[in-house]
């Protein structure tokens, strides 16, 4: 039995393990929006995709996964241009809706940290607590330490 399109890539779940840490309530692949956005807001009105960077042709110099194949490049050109025309399309359709789009990139998940930063400011969420500042150094400049 082939399995048809998986559902639950894995920078897929790593985004919803944020946004569940968020506290963000979402829906999945809402099919009547342009595009079946992964996540969607409805609440508030935003959907995030996350994209393969390969099969949405991530164009980032730093980017290893987003470059046409060297071979059949024709042939992958023309799709994976497709898809970029269509993923365009379908934000500007979004977007004339009232929606507002964030997109994740597959690669950037590397640092889910950053990643994290960025979904709790689109979903408007307070900024995570600042570190305290390095070395711990808050006394008084010159002030005695009790020893
Ligand atoms: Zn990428």
């Amino acid at each position: 039995m082939r399995q048809i399109r998986s559902q639950e890539t894995a920078p897929e779940l790593a985004v919803r393990k944020i946004l569940r840490d968020l506290g963000v309530h979402y829906r999945l692949h809402a099919k009547e929006l342009p595009g079946k956005p992964d996540i969607v807001c409805r609440r508030d009105k935003q959907v995030v995709f996350i994209h393969g960077c390969f099969w949405h042709l991530h164009e980032r110099e730093n980017c290893l996964d987003g470059r046409l194949p060297k071979s059949n490049t024709g042939y992958w050109h023309t799709k994976l241009r497709r898809n970029v025309e269509r993923d365009k399309a379908n934000q500007a359709a979004l977007r004339d809706q009232g929606w507002r789009v964030l997109t994740v990139w597959e690669c950037q998940l590397k640092q889910p940290a950053r990643v994290r930063a960025r979904l709790s400011a689109f979903f408007g969420l307070a900024n995570p607590p600042k570190t305290k500042p390095p070395g711990g150094r808050l006394g008084p400049p010159g002030g005695k330490s009790d020893s």
